[in-house]
């Protein structure tokens, strides 16, 4: 799932070197998958997430204090929790460059090459799914990280030999919705390991706030703790949820600030429950109930029946059922819970 554009600093000051590994460069900015109009710009700005940033305040300090590049650091968590925007926040406190590339993109040691070698001093290298890079990716890393220094092999046969080059101190953060999917030797290589978790209502409903201000609209208190309630802890969906209810009020002419009742309303037009579950989450639960009665199911058969990869829905999908406690997860698959009964209204078969 390669969701992040790949967009570098260098791009953006047109300065690609030849040979840049493929970049695509269209950056909608009303996409909200790009939001970056609300996001945050210093570390101050960022909401929730109290003990990644404080830590992170300190290891900042910290390097800043003895002039060095940050440590490397990996991002672990679900999707939307703010990893790619908080590894954005660090080089504007460093005054330094920001590159951005995802696993999957980096398919041979020479995808990586042009980013390394563009890293400039104490820059952050941002690598998101990093649990997707492949082997030979994974091992050109490895003295990068270690020792700021690739071995670059030239030539085949007998003339082949290797070539050592020398970087610039730079810190590399790698972001990933799989910890478990990393291999412990490029575990082992991140100095500082932070996970992410869900946001608070209130942490949500304050950040929703401010975005609103940013969008040129307000909300009342209990509209933006409504859609707080709905975001499934994210702030992804809560600036989702607030784009459509701004769009919505807009239309139907709704008096500002808005109102928890033209919020309820704006809500309900896209399916999205009182507690934040979407046709997806719906159709995920329900299959497992009617194809597969309840469960225990694999994730790949209950993709094949959703017609949906099961990346997406382990990423995407699964990860607030589990919290919610509407599903389980045993060795023999997936099983859904009373609770989940409970709140689709539908009579246990069992
Ligand atoms: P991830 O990389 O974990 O998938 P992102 O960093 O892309 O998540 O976050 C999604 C959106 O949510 C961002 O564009 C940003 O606007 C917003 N956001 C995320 N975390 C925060 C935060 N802590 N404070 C304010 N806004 C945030």
């Amino acid at each position: 799932m390669a969701r992040k554009t790949v967009v570098t600093g260098a791009e953006h000051q047109g300065q690609i070197p030849p040979g840049a590994p493929p970049t695509k460069t269209a950056f909608a900015f009303d996409d909200p998958e790009h939001d970056d109009d609300l996001r945050p710009s210093s570390l101050s700005e960022v909401v929730g997430q109290r003990k990644v940033v404080e830590r992170i305040q300190i290891i900042l300090e910290a390097a800043q204090n003895r002039g060095d590049a940050l440590g490397h650091l990996l991002f672990e968590g679900p999707p939307g929790l703010g990893k790619t925007t908080l590894a954005m926040v660090l080089p504007k406190e460093m005054n330094s460059d920001f590159q951005i590339t995802s696993g999957p993109t980096l398919r041979a040691p020479k995808d990586l090459l042009p980013y390394l070698t563009r890293a400039s001093e104490k820059s952050i290298l941002f690598i998101d799914e990093i649990h997707r890079l492949p082997p030979a990716v994974e091992e050109f890393i490895y003295p990068a990280m270690e020792d700021f220094r690739v071995d670059i092999a030239l030539g085949e046969g007998l003339n082949a030999r290797t070539v050592n080059m020398t970087l610039k101190p730079f810190t590399i953060v790698g972001a990933t919705t799989r910890s478990g999917m990393l291999t412990a030797p490029l575990r082992d290589r991140f100095v500082n390991r932070a996970h992410f978790d869900f946001y608070e209502h209130d942490e949500l409903a304050t950040l929703l706030m401010r975005n609103a201000r940013k969008l040129k609209t307000s909300l009342t208190e209990e509209a933006a703790l409504e859609l707080a309630i709905r975001s499934r802890g994210t702030p992804r969906k809560a600036n989702n949820l607030l784009r459509w209810t701004r769009d919505f009020a807009q239309v139907r002419n709704a008096p500002n600030p808005i109102s928890e009742a033209v919020t309820k309303d704006a809500l309900a037009m896209i399916e999205v429950d009182a507690i934040g579950l979407e046709e997806m989450d719906r159709r995920y639960l329900t299959t497992l109930i009617t194809v597969f009665t309840g469960g225990p199911a694999g994730i790949q058969a209950i993709g094949h029946s959703m017609n949906c990869p099961p990346d997406t829905l382990e990423d995407e999908v699964e990860p607030f059922l589990l919290r919610q406690g509407f599903i389980q997860r045993t060795p023999r698959g997936r099983m859904v819970t009373a609770a989940a009964w409970e709140h689709l209204k539908i009579e246990p078969l069992m």
